[in-house]
């Protein structure tokens, strides 16, 4: 930090212990709210019971509350405070299918009475509970201060498969807001300067005629078949396309389980992935390219519906400066023996391919410091401050960076080494571990805010440099206008 942030320098200790207690006092509180996001694992544009518990909590703590938006039941926006700056704090709570998993068991144990089967494999109940600490704190400390500006707790639903932020980007919910914060599990800690992928989900369907497989083949024309000769198509056209493009596909309609009927619907899921969307864009129309090669060779219809798209991250280095100097000056985060026993025990429990990557995760993430990192069960040292790295996964977070300077935390609520999306990072999620990392990154996002919010000319600072970083490219909205938010 410059000359000019020296009363920011001044003040920080004053600060973290104002906003530490805050928190810390409501410790409880919150964990109890996270648990409840955990148990309810309610998955994509289906988390009315998780959203509702958020916005009852902000609304009992004075913040107006507007629902209901972009299409999107489950998301809304919380607000407090008036004028400028607006800082955007970005929540979410939608949990996966097929992780439901019984809490604390380094086994795989799904929960028997989950009846939906979802579970919380990427950590969003302790992203949504720990933004809302984080406005919560920071509304107080905006009353003692008499400090001008406005906060809002944005609820963002169906951040997997569907990029729910998309859509409300799309429809102007973030045109006035001048900073947007967030944060996600990792293994390590650091105010992410990297960009993630990004991505298109796209439903390819073909149609075709429907025969006695045995009797009549000749009037038969196979949906399967196009869809088979689809995926080979786009398999050979990895050979041309750029390296850091990812493609893969999971057949969702197979056409059935007969083999002596020729199938006559057929389906595919692609998700197709690049570091720039405008990537994305030319790789799809390749795909779409392909299918309909496809259609035409096998005589079948093919019908193209694009679901969901994730744009790439633009870090911003000013919002990322502020967190890593309280990254700093907080510290690694206080863990007791017994949380080195339970992070022990889940990392003698990861499968041996995931031991194996452990070594090269700490290299990523620590560089030369891996070794002392990977000493505790829990990774602490902070990783790599100025890490300009392509991240290999999308987040709809990107959609937001395009158009307002954002800024992505990552903070630990595991034992090193644990993957996202996995049962592991299911049954660790109701921890103590987890529920201090939460609150952890609540006080670095609070603090952050309040250096913009004193200081409100860093906000148009960081505006510039979000300019100058995009350097005359305007946001692709890679959503299809009509496109409305569905669960599929
Ligand atoms: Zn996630």
């Amino acid at each position: 930090m410059g000359q000019k942030d020296n009363h920011i320098d001044k003040h920080m200790d004053e600060y973290i212990k104002e906003i530490s207690e805050k928190i810390d006092g409501k410790r409880k509180y919150y964990a109890e709210i996270s648990n409840k996001i955990w148990e309810y694992a309610e998955p994509r544009f289906q988390e009315y019971k998780s959203s509702e518990l958020l916005r009852q909590s902000l609304k009992e703590e004075g913040f107006s509350v507007r629902s209901n938006l972009a299409g999107e039941e489950t998301a809304f926006i919380a607000e407090y405070g008036s004028g400028k700056p607006v800082i955007g704090f970005l929540g979410e709570f939608d949990a996966l299918p097929g992780l439901s998993q019984k809490a604390d068991a380094t086994e795989r144990i799904p929960e028997a009475d989950h009846a939906n089967g979802c579970g919380h494999g990427c950590g969003h109940q302790l992203i949504g509970t720990g933004t809302l600490a984080s406005v919560i704190a920071l509304k107080d400390f905006m009353k003692e201060h008499n400090l001008k500006g406005t906060i809002r707790y944005y609820g963002c639903p169906a951040e997997e498969n569907a990029g729910g932020k998309a859509f409300l980007v799309r429809d102007g919910y973030f045109n006035d807001c001048d900073l947007a914060l967030c944060w996600h599990p990792e293994q390590g800690r650091r105010a992410c300067y990297g960009s993630t992928k990004a991505n298109f989900r796209v439903f390819f369907t073909f149609h075709g005629t429907p025969a006695h497989a045995s009797m009549c083949p000749e009037l038969g024309r196979s949906a399967l078949d196009a869809v088979e000769l689809m995926d080979v198509g786009v398999n050979y056209m990895r050979e041309h396309m750029i390296d850091e493009a990812r493609i893969h596909y999971a057949i969702t309609d197979t056409g059935g389980d007969a083999p002596n009927v020729v199938q006559s619907r057929a389906q595919v899921l692609y998700a197709i992935r690049a570091p720039k969307i405008t990537q994305v864009k030319e790789l799809y129309n390749r795909v779409c390219n392909i299918a309909k090669g496809a259609a035409l060779m096998t005589e079948t219809t093919v019908e193209i519906r694009q679901v969901a798209a994730y744009s790439n991250l633009i870090s911003s280095k000013i919002l990322a400066d502020h967190m890593n100097a309280y990254l700093e000056k907080l510290g690694p985060i206080p863990y007791t023996e017994q949380e080195y026993a339970y992070a022990q025990k889940f990392q003698q429990a990861l499968s041996d391919q995931d031991k194996k990557q452990l070594p090269t995760i700490a290299r990523d993430y620590f560089g030369s410091k891996a070794a002392e990192a990977m000493k505790p069960p829990i990774f602490e040292p902070i990783a790599y401050q100025n890490l300009y790295s392509d991240l290999k996964y999308s987040t709809d977070v990107g959609d937001v960076s395009w158009i307002v300077p954002t800024v992505h935390l990552n903070i630990p609520t595991f034992a090193a080494g644990t993957a996202l999306h996995s049962w592991q990072a299911v049954a660790q999620g109701r921890s103590t571990i987890a529920h201090k990392g939460m609150l952890y990154a609540a006080k670095i996002m609070a603090l952050t805010a309040i250096d913009f919010l004193q200081n409100p000319e860093l906000a148009d600072e960081a505006r510039k440099e979000l300019t100058e970083t995009l350097n005359g490219e305007t946001y692709p909205n890679p959503l299809p206008g009509d496109l409305k938010p569905e669960i599929w």
